[in-house]
């Protein structure tokens, strides 16, 4: 594969053996394993750490991981909330699914955390320092060239502009996507419509009772969902999501378009009674993309600098940690052996991104039919096909034939719910329910 970088080898006096752009999950984790390994590596972070950052709620799948990062048992220490399970509710109060990790996916992924992000980011952030990566916050990256050799960046600190060369680059800039805009890279919207996410903090949001607190509930409406994220002290995360052009059509502000939404669903209005909100409002956009390639000679995107999936299922932080252990993983073996990544581990390492997010989006699109969903959340009556889900709620990338089969069978009766009634039909979707919300609203 021809790098569209180009570039010659670039001299390499005192040169470091990997700079990491970005300092969230995904760069935390790649200059933890890189630094452990013996590499000189460099973390530039244009932020000051703690700081916000949207993305609160893990999956079970990425736990072995926080484990081989030492940041396990900080965050049993640390009082994140115990996340045991994910619900999914109907906005109308007519169905709702548990996935219950521990009863289908076994000890090791029985449970997991909702984070406050400016924490668990920082903590990993710290253990790279402690790993001996060098971590430079309040330091923005741009990419000056990336060669066949290696790679030339500039450091905007707080006491002025510096250059950085390194070995190797690896991006984990998040939807800044640094080296995808530096090289141009063609990315697609994977067909997916553009959204926005209005979110705050709250108090006396009414949580789930007992063994279930730490659930993160979902709530679908007919054009868009709530997420509902118990967080540590009393403090829950209540985010809206629907396509850029609902809040346009609703009017006003999206704040106020979030508010409408609540009353308008009788699960909201249940939840958010006594909240009161406890933080600034956010709005973030959320375009889902993937770039066609993610990575080169020198350098490898990871996490949301390579592909962005809608959020719906969570697997943002996972997807961000376990792509880029994979590129250390393969920038390690390529310092060891000093070569650059060929072509087909390139093509090898884009085809897993490409699986990873794959495994999620499939079930993302289904979510949004609203047949599919009617099968989505009647899937523990129908078939034992609840594993399925629970599989891809809990962030399974890889599952097994014995879940691979189930899963076929769930996506053609997703498909098939239009004509055949294997679920029963949801009054969400009804004409009638949606001119009441309307109303209520
Ligand atoms: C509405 C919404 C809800 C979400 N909910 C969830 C959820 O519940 N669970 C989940 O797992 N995921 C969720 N996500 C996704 C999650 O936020 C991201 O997938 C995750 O943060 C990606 O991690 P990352 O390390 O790739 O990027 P980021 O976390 O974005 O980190 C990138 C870092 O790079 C730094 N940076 C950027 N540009 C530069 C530069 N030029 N130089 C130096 N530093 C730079 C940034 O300051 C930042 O610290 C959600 C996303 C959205 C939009």
């Amino acid at each position: 594969m021809a790098d569209p970088a180009g570039g010659g080898l670039i001299a390499m006096a005192e040169a470091r053996d990997v700079v990491v752009l970005g300092g969230g999950p995904a760069g935390s984790t790649a200059a933890i394993l890189l630094a452990r390994e013996g590499w000189k590596v460099t973390l530039l972070e244009k932020e000051r750490f703690p700081r916000f950052h949207i993305g609160e709620s893990l999956l079970p799948f990425g736990n072995t991981l926080l484990k081989d990062l030492g940041i396990w048992e900080d965050l049993v220490q640390g009082g994140f909330t115990v996340k045991p399970g994910a619900d999914f509710h109907a906005g109308d109060g007519h169905g709702m699914l548990r996935s219950d990790f521990s009863r289908f996916l076994g000890e090791e992924f029985g449970r997991t955390f909702q984070v406050d992000r400016a924490s668990f980011d920082h903590l990993l952030l710290r253990k790279a320092g402690e790993a001996g990566a060098e971590v430079r916050e309040g330091t923005r990256a741009e990419v000056v060239e990336l060669g066949s050799g290696g790679v030339r960046v500039r450091a905007h600190g707080e006491s002025g502009a510096e250059d950085y060369e390194a070995r190797w680059l690896l991006d984990c800039t998040g939807r800044d996507a640094t080296v995808g805009r530096h090289l141009g890279l063609p990315k697609s919207d994977l067909g997916m419509a553009k959204k926005l996410a209005v979110y705050a903090h709250f108090r006396g949001v009414r949580r789930n009772e007992g063994a279930w607190e730490g659930n993160i509930s979902i709530v679908r409406l007919e054009g868009g969902w709530f997420w509902i994220i118990p967080l540590r002290e009393g403090i829950t995360s209540v985010g809206l999501v629907q396509p850029m052009a609902r809040f346009r059509e609703a009017g006003g502000e999206p704040r106020e378009v979030f508010e409408r939404a609540c009353t308008g669903s009788p699960e909201m209005r249940f939840r958010m009674k006594a909240a009161e909100r406890a933080s600034d409002w956010h709005i973030t956009s959320d375009y889902t993309f993937r770039h066609h390639r993610t990575a080169g000679a020198r350098w490898i995107l990871c996490g949301d600098a390579a592909g962005f999936i809608d959020p719906i299922f969570s697997s943002g932080v996972r997807v961000a940690m376990e792509s880029a252990a994979r590129a250390a993983r393969l920038a390690g073996r390529c310092l060891k052996e000093g070569r650059g990544l060929s072509a087909s581990e390139q093509a090898d390492y884009h085809r897993k991104f490409v699986r990873m997010t794959g495994a999620f989006l499939r079930m993302i699109r289904m979510f949004y039919d609203n047949h599919g969903f009617e099968v989505f959340i009647n899937a523990s009556g129908l078939l034992g096909l609840q594993r399925a889900v629970v599989d891809v709620v809990g962030g399974n990338t890889e599952p097994s034939w014995g879940v691979k089969w189930r899963q076929e069978l769930f996506f053609a009766i997703c498909r098939l719910q239009r004509w055949v009634k294997f679920a029963p039909r949801l009054p969400l979707f009804t004409a009638a329910a949606r001119a009441r919300a309307a109303a209520e609203a």
